[in-house]
């Protein structure tokens, strides 16, 4: 049987999460450790491990993340505008291996990123 992810136990209630968005594809939450004023993940059911395990089956799923994330920027009211991240693998910053769309605002990003 295999593991579940940290966010799969969330998404069923095994660990508690400051939801903002559920729907039959994905739910958002809070992120624990924000890195500014709006930080919410945006999480496929779906336990995809990460961008490089995504296939051509979920090109929908991905694109109904996107879609999630313009309806909560706009519900949040980030109205300056906002960062989309997705971290991939070890280089990439990437610490839990359930694929999950950062959305962040609420101040002015910086760039090149950390
Ligand atoms: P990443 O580094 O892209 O894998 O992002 C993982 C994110 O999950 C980090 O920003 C963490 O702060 C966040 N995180 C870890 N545990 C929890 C939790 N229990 N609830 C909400 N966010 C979490």
């Amino acid at each position: 049987m295999s593991q579940k992810t940290l966010f799969q136990r969330i998404a069923d209630g095994e660990i508690p999460g400051d939801f903002v968005h559920q729907d039959e594809r994905c739910f958002a939450i809070r992120d624990i450790n924000p890195q500014s004023p709006t930080h919410i993940l945006i999480i496929p059911r779906k336990p995809i491990a990460s961008n490089d395990h995504v296939e051509g089956e979920d090109a929908d799923l991905i694109g109904h993340l996107f879609l999630v994330a313009k309806s909560l920027a706009a519900s949040e009211s980030l109205v300056n505008g906002y960062r989309l991240v997705f971290n991939c693998g070890s280089d990439g910053g990437q610490e839990v291996p359930h694929l999950h769309l950062h959305l962040l605002g609420g101040r002015k990003m910086a760039w090149p990123p950390g």
